[in-house]
């Protein structure tokens, strides 16, 4: 099955019984036993419920792993992955990661003992050197956000399991469309599904996708543990986003290509900054990891003050935090979505206070590029 029929077919397409072609929403909490501890595969909520398991059936196939495991957001499906690992593990972690990820182990993981270091995992030499006697994982975003660096997963992987470290990508920019990194050797895949796979800015949702069934019987442990599950209404709506997943991803590109080409050339715009322009310094890794691009594209606009500019008159670029849905969305990076990190950090990372980051939407490119050009003036 090709990535758009199986975004269709895959999973549990619909229910067997009815011939309902959309898996129903089973709003239950607990199921009728037949004998005291003989239950039809379903016995409360937390532990499997059947709308949640047609979504995690799916998603695991769309990432070529043998079962996946939806979380009531991206963080919680990150922080149910770290439930893995125990005091005094040492975590390797991409530096320009996603402000929250960098939150949950600076602020909250680090009080149970977890450490982490963060390093420019593009720089495979780099990350090689900072791998430590007590190091159990490697986590790795690419692209990543805003800068839209690239890692080579495959390469990275293999270092990783040179030195016995499990490695996690978190594969929200990329999408199971475009990238799929359990079959370049990661072990665990994550997705804030509130992105691309939800895609219409209506559902907050993690995805977890595992390869080895030990690793995936580990994390069903915890996510029943930890309780940190996708309700069945969300896990639906969740399914039925999903289905288009193909088509938006085709377009959102397309888009991005024409803006990207539009930014480029533009005399207020300093640098672009998308996998896809031949001039990004990881744009053959991207070329060779990736069957696509995607939809981020950040640029810098000088200053603070002219980024602002920009946001204030843009209109139908939406100014809010978040990515990956069909309106096309704006945003300052330093100011918003890494606020969180320490501005010396962002500094080093290159993340300027005129750093514009836009997700393309699927508007008419020649309506986004008319509103960019109105607001560049
Ligand atoms: C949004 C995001 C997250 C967090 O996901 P939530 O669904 O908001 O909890 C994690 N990683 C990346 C790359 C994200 O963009």
């Amino acid at each position: 099955m090709r990535k758009k029929t199986q975004l269709i077919h895959g999973g549990i397409p619909g229910d067997e019984q009815t011939g309902a072609v959309s898996v129903p929403i089973y709003q239950v909490s607990t199921y009728k036993q037949d004998r005291p501890g003989q239950h039809r595969g379903y016995e409360y909520s937390r532990t499997g419920n059947p709308t949640r398991f047609a979504l995690e059936k799916l998603a695991a196939e769309l990432e070529g792993g043998t079962a996946g495991f939806a979380f009531a957001s991206g963080m919680a499906a990150m922080t149910a992955v770290a439930m893995l690992f125990k005091q005094g593990d040492h975590i390797l972690m991409t530096d320009d990661v996603y402000g929250g990820s960098f939150r949950l182990m600076t602020k909250v993981l680090n009080r149970f003992g977890l450490t982490v270091t963060f390093v420019d995992t593009s720089d495979l030499a780099k990350l090689q050197q900072a791998i430590q006697p007590d190091t159990k994982a490697l986590f790795i975003e690419t692209p990543t956000n805003p800068l839209l660096k690239i890692t080579d997963i495959k390469e990275a992987a293999s270092i990783a399991r040179k030195h016995g470290l499990l490695t996690v990508v978190d594969n929200t920019f990329g999408t199971p469309y475009w990238q799929n990194p359990l079959a370049l050797g990661a072990d665990f895949v994550l997705h804030s599904a509130t992105k691309y796979l939800g895609g219409h800015s209506d559902v907050v949702a993690g995805i977890a996708v595992v390869k080895d069934p030990q690793l995936a019987e580990d994390l069903h442990f915890i996510q029943n543990s930890t309780g940190g599950v996708l309700g069945p209404q969300d896990s639906w709506l969740l399914m039925r986003g999903m289905k288009t997943l193909g088509i938006r991803m085709e377009e959102h590109e397309r888009n991005a290509r024409e803006i990207v080409r539009f930014l480029s050339d533009h005399p207020a715009v300093a640098s672009v900054y998308y996998p896809g322009l031949e001039t990004h310094p990881n744009h053959e890794i991207a070329k060779k990891q990736a069957r696509g691009f995607g939809g981020m594209i950040s640029f810098d606009a000088g200053s603070a003050e002219k980024a602002a500019n920009i946001l204030e008159k843009v209109k139908y670029f939406t100014l809010a935090e978040s990515l990956g849905a069909v309106e096309s969305l704006i945003s300052v990076p330093a100011l918003m979505t890494h606020a969180s990190l320490p501005a010396e950090r962002r500094g080093n990372l290159g993340i300027t206070d005129g750093l514009v980051r836009i997700s393309v939407g699927l508007e008419d490119v020649e309506d986004l590029i008319e509103d960019l050009g109105n607001a560049l003036k």
